[in-house]
């Protein structure tokens, strides 16, 4: 097999084979050999298969693949969206219920094919599931590395895959790059937020975008954000439509953010190269609360390229946000109300009339049923006989 060439997103060193992360310190992304007729297509049999012609070679010896990707394109009427085109993509419906399981089933099939025994990741919430799901699926040794402060509740829906799980004292921040380096002495491949194989499987979020507006490319497509891995991803797929042909243009990515933790917003906003760590970072939507996003210099890069921008919503937009889409039958997890809640920021803002734009919905809203008791039921009690009076 052919080994993938990566290069650093920064500085343009290329690397083969194993390496999770460049000597300069910023992310590597995969180099997809051009070729003369690129094909994508949308099989049943999965995204390893529909998209082979624009991913790194990779074999599921072992049916591995559990149905992830392939999700619907949703598309949302009614009042706040008028003179937008307004789609949503429904993560919620892969195998551990985010957009995770794209990139940790490539990844955990790209540590079977180099020949890894030992999987590792450095998560408190949606990749520690998604990783310990296909890693435990594979029969392989499987760590989980979790911070110190991190709920009891967090940590059952990771366990029930029986993964081991290691709670860490000390820096957070610093365990994700320690983990690489600890993965590179004993022969574990940590499939963390921003590695090449997760980007990759991002990537495929895009090319079925693409395929189900029927070849027509988003003005914007908004992604909640908190490493930059799964933002990277998805422009990175557009750029590979474009540069293969397929396309004509790319998306202006929108990256938003919870304003109680919004590095690469903050950096963006003040005309930064590099992100800085976020103080006191706090927000209900937990899955996107990174104080110090391993890709926020890479993403910022990125946004300057390709003029995307960010937008940084409060709390109470959020919980709005997630009853409205809740309203139009899509129940997402706080962190995925966050694109939502940035649509009328972004209207007022840069003024935007007749775009197409797509808002990525990341994660399902029953993952933390904890965070539900912030958003109010009204429930009525009868009894049965005067039940008709109220009908
Ligand atoms: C992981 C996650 C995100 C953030 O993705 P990154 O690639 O880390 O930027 C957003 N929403 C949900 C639900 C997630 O699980
Ligand atoms: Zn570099």
């Amino acid at each position: 097999m052919r080994e993938t060439k990566m290069i650093c997103t920064m500085c343009g060193k290329e690397y083969l084979g194993e390496h999770f992360r460049c000597s300069c310190g910023e992310p590597l992304e995969i180099v997809i050999e051009k070729k003369t007729a690129v094909n994508i297509s949308w099989r049943k049999s999965g995204i390893l298969e529909s998209f082979s012609d624009l991913l790194p070679e990779l074999k599921d010896f072992n049916s591995l693949s559990m149905g992830e990707g392939l999700t619907p394109l949703t598309k949302i009427e009614h009042a706040m969206t008028d003179g937008l085109e307004l789609f949503i993509k429904n993560e919620t419906i892969n195998p551990t219920w985010s957009f995770k399981d794209r990139g940790s089933y490539l990844a955990v099939l790209d540590a079977i094919n180099k020949g890894y025994k030992h999987i590792g990741t450095v998560s408190t919430g949606n990749m520690a599931a998604s990783v310990a799901a296909y890693s435990m699926r594979a029969g392989l040794k499987t760590t989980i590395l979790i911070s110190d402060s991190i709920p009891e509740e967090k940590i059952s829906p990771i366990a029930i895959y029986g993964p081991r799980i290691l709670k860490v004292k000390g820096d957070y921040d610093r365990l994700y790059f320690k983990s690489l380096e600890l993965g590179k002495k004993k022969n574990i491949y940590f499939a963390n937020s921003d590695i090449p194989m997760r980007v990759e499987g991002s990537k495929t979020i895009a090319f079925e975008i693409f395929l189900q507006l029927e070849g027509r490319v988003p003005d914007f497509v908004i992604v909640p954000t908190s490493s930059g891995g799964n933002v990277r991803g998805i422009e990175k797929g557009f750029r590979e439509l474009k540069a293969c042909g397929l396309s004509n243009s790319i998306p202006r990515m929108i990256v938003a953010q919870a304003l109680g933790c919004c590095p690469i917003h903050q950096a963006f906003s003040s005309n930064d190269n590099q992100i800085e760590k976020f103080a006191h970072a706090h927000t209900i939507a937990h899955a996107i609360e990174n104080p110090f996003p391993p890709s926020g210099n890479a993403v910022l890069r990125m946004l300057k390229e390709n003029q995307g921008i960010t937008v940084a919503v409060n709390e109470d937009e959020i919980l709005t946000a997630q009853r409205q889409l809740a309203k139009r039958g899509l129940f997402g997890q706080p962190a995925s109300a966050v694109a939502f809640a940035s649509i009328s920021k972004l209207r007022k803002e840069i003024g935007v009339k007749r775009a197409i734009v797509v808002a990525v919905l990341t994660g399902s809203g029953l993952k933390y049923p904890a965070i539900l008791k912030e958003q109010p039921s009204v429930v009525e009690v009868t009894d049965i006989d005067s039940l008709q009076d109220l009908l």
